[in-house]
């Protein structure tokens, strides 16, 4: 186990620049996700701390130590990649074991680790068979034993899930955590799916266009997004942009929105959907802030009712239980309401 910093790290392809100045430090023993759009350099970002690629300036330090000039199998990392491809003619254990083999632990030892990494898998009923013979989920349990059973410092995950269906997908997330929490290794894991970012993580890297555009714990990003991408990009947000106009801000249609006191310089607030509530008439409470529109839409799904509303010139997003929404007709007039000091200010990048 051990910490992971990433300093500076660029990285080009000819002209493209896949990572472009890129820091992140991965504490000793967390579970963080780096989350980003198609081609945004996740998968280069971990393959460089692995050692697949090099990076061009910038420094990768690995439980303290400089590993640039470290090959990959020197590094002491185990991985599982997308294509987590086993041994079709192996059983499961030897599939397990083979990293131990290659160590030459001794058949002994090989026997015992394997035997421990089975059963923190749960699979150690289906050591003898064959991966053919295994479901999906089952499958991707046996990769994943396989690149820990070596007691590998770090954990490199590259979209280890994405082979799943939702309902497999979101059992073998909860079986992650608890394996990630049970062994403490430290584990970095590539998804484009923020809500598994978000359940699974102590920390997230949110990158675009090769840049980290913001990292720190799910809630903290989740509540003050550094910006409009992070915004959106994680969870659903209402982002709306004015000028700044002393306390407040002056959206394209003349509206005014109040601030926060923290707003300092910013030209764009963002507000989360469970954050919005509508009301039929105009709130007249002070540190209430609330725009006009029109009822576009209503989305019964279970749980939860999302509610869009046509309001200042873009479509809003409420969500709220069911009975906490007027059940009003499409086209009906709204207020949508919150408390201002629910408003969080973003830079409009
Ligand atoms: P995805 O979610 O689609 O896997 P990603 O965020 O993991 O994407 P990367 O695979 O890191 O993205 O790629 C980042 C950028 O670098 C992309 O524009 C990609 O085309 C480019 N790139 C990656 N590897 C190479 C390579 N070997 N040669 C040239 N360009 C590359």
């Amino acid at each position: 186990m051990a910490e992971v910093l990433v300093e500076n790290i660029t990285k080009t392809f000819g002209k493209m620049t896949a990572l472009d100045n890129v820091s992140m430090d991965f504490p000793d023993g967390g579970f963080f996700a780096l989350l980003g759009p198609s081609g945004s350099g996740k998968t280069t970002l971990l393959r460089t701390i692995a050692g697949f690629i090099l990076a061009d300036s910038g420094h990768i330090r690995i439980g303290g130590t400089n590993v640039e000039t470290v090959p990959v199998e020197k590094r002491d990392i185990g991985m599982m990649f997308q294509n987590y491809a086993l041994f079709p003619n192996m059983t499961v254990a030897d599939n397990v074991g083979f990293g131990l083999r290659v160590r030459k632990v001794g058949a002994v030892e090989e026997k015992r680790r394997v035997g421990e990494a089975l059963e923190l898998v749960q699979l150690s009923h289906l050591g003898h068979r064959k991966p053919g013979e295994l479901s999906g989920g089952q499958r991707q349990r046996v990769a994943l034993a396989r690149a820990f059973v070596t007691n590998p410092r770090v954990l490199l995950l590259d979209e280890p899930l994405s082979a799943l269906d939702k309902a497999l997908r979101v059992d073998m997330q909860i079986e992650l955590k608890r394996i990630q929490r049970e062994i403490g290794i430290t584990t970095i894991f590539v998804t484009h799916d923020q809500d598994e970012a978000l359940t699974l993580s102590d920390k997230i890297g949110i990158l675009k266009d090769g840049k980290m555009v913001q990292s720190g714990a799910p809630r903290e990003v989740y509540d003050n997004p550094a910006n409009i991408f992070a915004a959106e990009f994680l969870g659903e947000a209402n982002v709306l942009q004015g000028t700044r106009e002393g306390g407040g801000l002056r959206l394209a249609d003349g509206r005014m929105i109040q601030l926060p006191g923290s707003a300092g310089g910013a030209e764009a607030i963002a507000i989360r959907p469970e954050n919005l509530s509508i009301s039929l008439t105009e709130p007249t409470e002070p540190g209430i802030g609330s725009l006009q529109g029109e009822m576009v839409q209503r989305v019964f799904a279970g749980a939860v009712t999302t509610c869009v509303v046509q309001a200042a010139g873009r479509r809003m997003k409420s969500v709220a239980l069911d009975r906490h929404l007027p059940q009003v007709p499409e086209g009906t007039p709204v207020w949508l309401t919150w408390e201002v000091d629910r408003l969080t200010p973003i830079a409009k990048g």
